[in-house]
């Protein structure tokens, strides 16, 4: 059995200090629950300066503890990951967003860009719908 080791580990892991603000941070992250936007996250954190949430979101960005994801309407958000590369479904209904991994979609991606030329640097992968509850 695996066990996902929690943001603060993750933290702790990277060799980033976990502060009282990160700490308060991390809190009201748990405490949003779904997918939420950096000004909803410096709402649930008051105690924590702008500047302060905007890098530590960058920070859990980086460690994998939080991942960025675009809404079908353009929209960023961020919600808690179980890091690594992956992909979102995105649900129209509940707002919902799964992560999932798919070694053969990467495989295709990355054949696609070699069949164009095109050095590939990363890629984002977002799906818009409706999940198995709300379908
Ligand atoms: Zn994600
Ligand atoms: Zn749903
Ligand atoms: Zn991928």
């Amino acid at each position: 059995m695996t066990t996902t080791p929690d943001p603060t580990t993750r933290l702790a892991e990277s060799g980033a200090r976990v502060t009282g603000p990160r700490r308060t941070i991390l809190d009201a992250v748990d405490g949003l629950g779904g997918p939420f936007t950096v000004e909803e996250l410096c709402a649930a954190a008051p105690s924590v300066g702008r500047a302060t949430v905007f890098r530590t979101v960058k920070l859990l960005q980086e460690t994998g503890a939080v991942c960025r994801l675009v809404l079908e309407d353009g929209s960023v958000r961020y919600q808690r990951s179980e890091g690594g590369h992956h992909h979102h479904r995105v649900c129209s209904e509940c707002g919902r967003v799964q992560e999932f991994a798919d070694a053969e979609l990467d495989r295709l991606i990355h054949a696609n860009a070699e069949v164009a030329g095109f050095e590939l640097d990363g890629h984002s992968l977002e799906l818009y719908g409706r999940c198995r509850r709300c379908a």
